[in-house]
């Protein structure tokens, strides 16, 4: 099933107030913005609207702020970079009501083409739970809502979802519509051979993915920490490597499940030991590779070795789609992540069409400088993952569809 939304292509909003969701929940320290990503990833839709005569009122949350309005978690900062990169002024509605007299205010002077932007929505304590009043006070700002912030979509939450309780007109934005055109093209109809490659800690965090997955994908490959329990459910010793034995009988059912549909299920056939957990995570560590099946009793796993990793970039070498999430080792440290490397430079190598499914790898790539060679890196970690998992997402399901 492919999404077919109404997009802000679709919309004519000369005139008319737009309430924009962004995901401008950017990192922050001591105030200032250490990585604008997610700044720059909103910027086509709002010179979209801003070309089009709209009056563009932003909103999104930044962190965590547990009992309503926090200075650290103001959007101020956000304001500031958003101006510049616009070149053109952004007013922000400082308010800590998020809808209250300073952005009525703010709202009411605007003209045509004019960017405002609110305070945190998070400010409020409805917007988590999806309470009232907040989304019709959100509401009652605009005329139209696009929803724009696909790291936030798979939350219902006011400025993701109730909102559209009150606002008839819909959109997506940009961003929206090109996650939705990776991901949900990748998944539903992708070119093949698909190639997904599932990395990170835990099986458990991915329990519907490697399901799902398995269904649609040619090849499943598996490193990461959540290797070693599927390597585990072979019948090998594993020795001190990350484990999760209440998921061992599930990792058999996967393997069962990947043999009954003709699918390629890749496990790591070496890999990279080490006596303990490096600490600090980044500190100098002593390693060896052995063999998957000769793991002494007293070493953990902390990386694929290096036959997995030409055997799973042999894999991605003849793919036309490849999906990614989760690194393949301890990549925070130098020594563990040449797996996760050799697989980043595997997909930049390939003229298959390649996601990267946010979090840890999106950082990964971004960080190694293979950015620029991938097809689309999903700004939503946690979003993307759901989507992954074959889920609808709130923030997509209360658009309007064509
Ligand atoms: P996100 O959940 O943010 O999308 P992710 O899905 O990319 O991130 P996580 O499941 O959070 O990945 O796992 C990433 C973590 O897994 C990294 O911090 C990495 O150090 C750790 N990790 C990878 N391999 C191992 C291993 N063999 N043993 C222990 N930890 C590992």
């Amino acid at each position: 099933m492919k999404l077919n939304k109404v997009t802000v292509d679709d919309l004519n909003v000369k005139g008319k107030k737009v309430l924009v969701r962004c995901d401008f929940n950017v990192p922050l320290k001591d105030g200032v913005i250490t990585n604008d990503n997610r700044i720059t990833a909103a910027l086509p839709t709002i010179k979209k609207l801003i070309a089009d005569g709209g009056k563009v009122i932003l909103c999104s949350h930044l962190g965590k702020p547990k009992n309503g309005p926090e200075e650290k978690f103001s959007l101020a900062p956000v304001a500031v970079r958003l101006s510049e990169l616009l070149g053109k002024e952004v007013v922000f509605a400082n308010d800590d009501e998020v809808v209250g007299e300073n952005a009525k205010k703010a709202v009411a002077e605007m003209n045509d083409g004019d960017v405002v932007l609110l305070q945190n929505t998070r400010f409020r304590k409805e917007e988590t739970k999806n309470l009232e009043p907040f989304s019709s006070e959100l509401a009652s700002l605009a005329d139209v809502f696009v929803m724009d912030a696909f790291g936030s979509a798979h939350r219902a939450h006011c400025s993701t979802a109730g909102v559209t309780d009150h606002i008839k007109d819909t959109a997506v934005g940009y961003l929206m519509q090109k996650e939705i055109d990776y991901l949900g093209n990748a998944v539903e109809n992708p070119v093949r051979p698909f190639v997904a490659i599932l990395g990170g800690a835990k099986v458990a965090d991915k329990l519907n993915v490697i399901s799902n997955l398995l269904e649609k994908c040619d090849t499943l490959i598996i490193g990461g920490g959540m290797a070693y329990t599927f390597l585990k459910a072979q019948g090998k010793e594993v020795g001190l490597s990350l484990v999760d034995d209440s998921k061992i009988d599930y990792c058999k059912e996967m393997m069962e499940k990947a043999e009954k549909l003709g699918k390629k299920l890749l496990l790591p056939i070496d890999t990279t030991i080490a006596a303990g957990f490096p600490d600090p995570i980044d500190g100098p560590i002593d390693v060896q590779v052995v063999d998957a099946d000769s793991i002494p009793a007293d070493m953990e796993g902390l990386d694929i070795g290096v036959k997995t990793q030409e055997l799973f970039a042999e894999a991605v070498k003849s793919a036309k789609t490849v999906v990614w999430n989760g690194p393949m080792g301890v990549f925070e440290n130098p020594t563990l992540a040449k797996g996760t490397i050799a697989v980043a430079k595997a997909l930049a190598d390939t003229d298959a069409t390649t996601i990267i499914g946010g979090g840890d790898s999106a950082a990964a790539v971004i960080q190694l400088g293979f950015a620029d060679k991938m097809s689309h890196i999903s700004t939503g970690g946690g979003a993307s993952l759901e989507y992954l998992e074959g889920k609808t997402l709130p923030g997509i399901a209360v658009i309007a569809d064509k």
